[in-house]
């Protein structure tokens, strides 16, 4: 199923996405989209309709350092454990909103990643455990502000803007995500494009991991990394992040005056 959420005509609802892209409708969701949802009965054509972000999350917790073909052109080491941070959830916006580069930054780049969602809390929940946490996945591009990010030596700044997390278009709830191909494209340009397979800690390790350290909620999500070929955006540029089976995901780039 294709979980998402919309500007209904009167607020916000979350839908399931069904049929084909032409004629796809979004069905109006009771409630949640956590569990077997029910529905209220009304629908709209999916072209009709504005996707938001497909989820409101608590905290998004992302992994750094997971591809190894990244981690060589960044010039770092291969970490043993994974290495996490956090991007605020403020910094989340939907399929089509700009991703505004801050003045303070000179160098603003795209990170397109595959993104789990958590679907019940949990802790300390095994790898092998692990889909049984997860709601589904969706596309995400980490934006980072790489100037900033290296600077201070930490993430926080460079990586916490206000919208510097596009999430969407839905999460997919019947995929594996072990094997996917993962693609961004900067003006229609394909700047990466790699395998999710090639990740150094998978979705289970990672699940693991970071629900050793904290409890996760429902809504939650995880970035799990980024490819090799991360570079600058400027304004004017459109970016997309495609992950296979999933969707696309496509953001215009603006500066903030
Ligand atoms: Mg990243």
């Amino acid at each position: 199923m294709r979980l998402g959420r919309i500007a209904s005509p009167d607020g916000v609802a979350f839908v399931a996405i069904e049929g084909d892209d032409g004629d796809a409708r979004a069905k109006e969701i009771a409630e949640h989209p956590f569990g077997t949802p029910t529905f209220t009965g009304r629908s709209w054509p999916l072209s009709d309709v504005r996707l938001l972000a497909p989820i409101l999350a608590s905290k998004v917790v992302c992994i750094g350092k997971n591809y190894a073909a990244h981690i060589a052109e960044m010039g770092g080491e291969a970490p043993d454990d994974p290495v996490i941070f956090i991007k605020p959830n403020t910094s989340i916006v939907g399929p089509r909103v700009p991703i505004v580069r801050p003045p303070s930054s000179s160098r603003v780049d795209y990170e397109g990643e595959l993104a789990a969602v958590i679907g019940r809390p949990c802790k300390d929940v095994p790898a092998a455990q692990a889909r049984s946490a997860i709601l589904g996945y969706t596309v995400a591009n980490d934006v980072t502000a790489r100037d900033l990010q290296q600077a201070d030596g930490q993430w926080t700044r460079g990586k916490g803007f206000d919208s510097f997390c596009p999430l969407g278009p839905w999460i997919e709830t019947e995929i594996d995500p072990s094997d996917l191909e993962i693609r961004t494209e900067l003006d229609g340009a394909v700047v990466q494009r790699s395998r999710t397979s090639l990740m150094v800690h998978d979705i289970g390790a990672i699940v693991e991991w970071i629900s050793s350290i904290m409890t996760l909620l429902p809504g939650d999500v995880l970035l799990t990394g980024t490819p090799e070929g991360v570079g600058p955006m400027t304004a004017g540029q459109e970016v997309s992040v495609v992950v296979e089976g999933i969707g696309t995901l496509t953001n215009p780039v603006v500066d903030r005056n």
